[in-house]
């Protein structure tokens, strides 16, 4: 089985259509999504509309999904954050703001081999940086591939023993993962829509279970095209500026 996934595309619809270019659906068998579809970028509606015509196998939510649903409150995020979920709020339309509210939480479990969360298996809010909070959330991991986004991250990490084996794209387009069979992993895809690695091309992944291979892609998408629509939008210029530096 082959598994296209996609994290936090964060309403970059052009960033969206050009890894669906670059992953036609003749590339995988199925689609799984790690939530943050909304928030920050100018085309929250489309990228729902977009995602819902591929119909994904799993879709977790967000922390800006729940606040585009107003499931919880904008004034937990940074200035920022909270301004571009306000105008998210009111851009999205009604059917579109119950779709996000319908978004299971995850973790959620996919097959005997494969779950899915956004931020950590153990808190879907929980972002995993730190050493500690990574084999915290190997030991809440219910299942030997978890799927992780939320840090907008690419990075595919093997637990041996005690030791994290960690693999990071460093600007490559390409990096595929052998998966050794007794070997537990948590992967992040990246961010579809907002790349925070210095690389600002567009990040996924695909998971080959047969193969047991994942690989994580980058692919280039006009973004200037996208910071035209955040800054017609009204959304704070910043979010316009940091798209082309992958921040
Ligand atoms: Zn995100």
């Amino acid at each position: 089985m082959r598994y296209l996934i996609l994290s936090d595309i964060h309403a970059n619809l052009e960033a969206l259509e050009a890894v669906l270019e670059a992953a036609p659906p003749a590339t995988f068998d199925r689609l799984l999504v790690l939530g943050d579809l909304v928030g920050y970028g100018a085309s929250p509606n489309e990228v729902i509309e977009r995602l819902d015509q591929l119909h994904p196998d799993a879709i977790v939510r967000g922390n800006h999904d729940k606040v585009a649903a107003g499931l919880t409150d904008p004034d937990e995020f940074t200035e920022l954050a909270a301004e571009a979920a306000r105008w998210t709020q009111t851009a999205l339309t009604p059917a579109n703001r119950a779709r996000l509210a319908s978004l299971p939480r995850g973790p959620l479990l996919v097959d005997g081999a494969l779950e899915l969360c956004h931020g950590a298996p153990f808190d879907e809010d929980a972002y995993l940086v730190s050493r500690l909070d990574v084999l915290r959330a190997f030991q809440a991991a219910r299942r030997p591939l978890c799927l992780f986004g939320h840090t907008h991250i690419a990075a595919v990490i093997g637990r041996v023993d005690d030791r994290l084996d960690v693999t990071l794209p460093e600007g490559q387009a390409t990096v595929t993962v052998s998966l050794r069979e007794t070997t537990r992993y948590l992967i992040n895809p990246g961010s579809v829509g907002q790349p925070r690695d210095g690389d600002p091309r567009a990040a996924y992944a695909v998971l080959d279970t047969e193969q047991r291979t994942v690989t994580l892609y980058r692919v280039a998408y006009p973004v200037e095209r996208a910071q035209q629509r955040i800054l017609a939008a009204g959304l704070p210029a910043r979010l316009a500026h940091r798209l082309a530096l992958g921040r």
